[in-house]
């Protein structure tokens, strides 16, 4: 789907809604690059309401969507439609280190 603002490929995976406050981190032991932060072990994880990708180092394997028990992790384009500003939240998080 074309949509104004897209990022350019290559894709990312996207943590949304359901991990609001669920903060499972199931996803964060699979990914084989480590790019989902916080991680249990970080200074940020107490704070942090939620997990984030960093959508520039993801490789698109999709271990963390089946990883997820709460079906929180889209790939970019299936992320559904009343969770489309998590793209950005999850760009953000990393932007704003
Ligand atoms: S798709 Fe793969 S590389 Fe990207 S965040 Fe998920 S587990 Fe990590």
């Amino acid at each position: 789907m074309d949509r104004p603002g897209r990022k350019a490929p290559p894709l990312a995976y996207v943590i949304t809604e359901p991990c609001i406050n669920t903060k499972n981190a199931a996803c964060v032991e699979v990914c084989p690059v480590d790019v989902i932060h916080p991680r249990p072990d970080e200074p940020e994880w107490e704070t942090a309401t939620m997990l984030y990708v960093d959508p520039v180092s993801c490789v698109d394997c999709g271990a963390c969507e089946d990883a997820c028990p709460v079906s929180a992790v889209f790939a970019d384009d299936d992320v559904p439609e009343q969770w489309q500003h998590f793209i950005q939240v999850n760009a953000d998080w990393y932007s704003n280190r």
